[in-house]
């Protein structure tokens, strides 16, 4: 089923290569039985996307082929499969990109995001939402009340990874939390602490206009860790920076958890004798699983505020400056595509 006026042509930015992105000509994506076509509203750029537009290259993803980037989206659902229900045309949705793969083992185990199989919208082998249109799986379209914002909306991916760190974070009531880095990540990671009932949450980090934002948000804001306070329940390292993540271990008290969110060099050093003597516990954080209905929720209630993150917002056509023409005072920067 289809609403009117859907055309057969489309524009997208491609990446074609390492500093060689351009909007291209395509046809809107055809629709399999189970999915939906979103038209899309806003699409968040993340460090991810710029790690490809540089180097051609985020973690182990490399860019082999034209990939349209993009894993930060949400719009309007404006045509169905044939199994899906006519009522969803007209939608507004949150996409989650991350696709399972539901006959592996992990998917099985409530773990899709730590399955090798899993896809992924907007990185090599699925192209992404900086498109006019995009066909998603039914039930990776999550329906967004109206009080949800487009912008918003593409933020539901970013509080997701820090809604994961959080919960592996396992806070008690009341806790002392120290986060690394206050970029989206790191802020929308303490606006869950103080949701998840933390008492006290510190944030570390050099950039003054950020530290203020975080202040604003209830943190009390450090320059260096050096500065800030320790004996915390958990340590959660949003930086990648490998000095953070070993100095971080010597702000947990004994028996908590050391969390790493931030993606850095594939190697770091651990002090061992932190981890051992006072059993310290260290957690990964990979992307996340069954997120999207809990984030919005949290967004529809207010008890995440995700639009006044928004530092930025490029037009679709101007979508390249996200990459060209860095904005000092970035924290999220968002394309309208609709
Ligand atoms: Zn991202």
């Amino acid at each position: 089923m289809t609403a009117a006026h859907i055309p057969t042509q489309m524009r997208a930015w491609v990446l074609h290569g390492p500093e060689d992105i351009r909007i291209d000509e395509r046809a809107v994506p055809g629709i399999g039985p189970s999915e939906v076509l979103v038209r899309v509203g806003s699409v968040g750029v993340c460090g991810s996307d710029k790690h490809f537009y540089q180097h051609g290259r985020a973690s182990s993803d490399v860019v082999t082929e034209p990939v349209v980037l993009g894993h930060e989206f949400g719009g309007t659902i404006v045509a169905v499969g044939e199994a899906v229900d006519d009522s969803r045309i007209g939608e507004r949705v949150a996409v989650e990109p991350l696709v399972p793969d539901w006959t592996s083992r992990e998917a099985r185990a409530g773990r899709y995001n730590i399955d090798p199989s899993q896809k992924f919208f907007g990185v090599p082998g699925l192209d992404g939402g900086l498109a006019e249109y995009v066909a998603v799986p039914q039930g990776n379209a999550h329906a967004i009340p109206d009080t949800v914002s487009d912008n918003a909306a593409a933020m539901v991916e970013t509080i997701s990874v820090a809604l994961n760190g959080v919960e592996k974070a396992a806070l008690p009531i009341g806790a002392q939390v120290l986060i690394a880095g206050a970029g989206p990540v790191g802020l929308f990671v303490a606006q869950l602490c103080h949701a998840a009932g933390a008492g006290r949450v510190g944030i570390v980090e050099p950039n003054s206009a950020r530290r203020e934002i975080a202040a604003k948000l209830g943190c009390e804001a450090f320059e260096s860790l050096d500065d800030a306070f320790g004996d915390v329940h958990a340590f959660i390292e949003c930086t990648g920076v490998e000095t953070v993540r070993h100095d971080g271990f010597y702000k947990v008290r004994p028996g908590g958890r050391v969390v790493f969110i931030g993606v850095g060099g594939d190697d770091a050093s651990v002090p061992m004798s932190q981890v051992i003597e006072r059993e310290i516990t260290l957690h990964g954080v990979m992307r996340y699983a069954f997120t999207w209905p809990t984030v919005i929720g949290m967004l529809a209630n207010g008890n995440v505020d995700a639009d006044s993150l928004v530092s930025r917002e490029l037009n679709f056509d101007h979508a390249v400056e996200a990459w060209t023409d860095p904005d000092a005072g970035e924290i999220k920067t968002v394309i309208r595509v609709g």
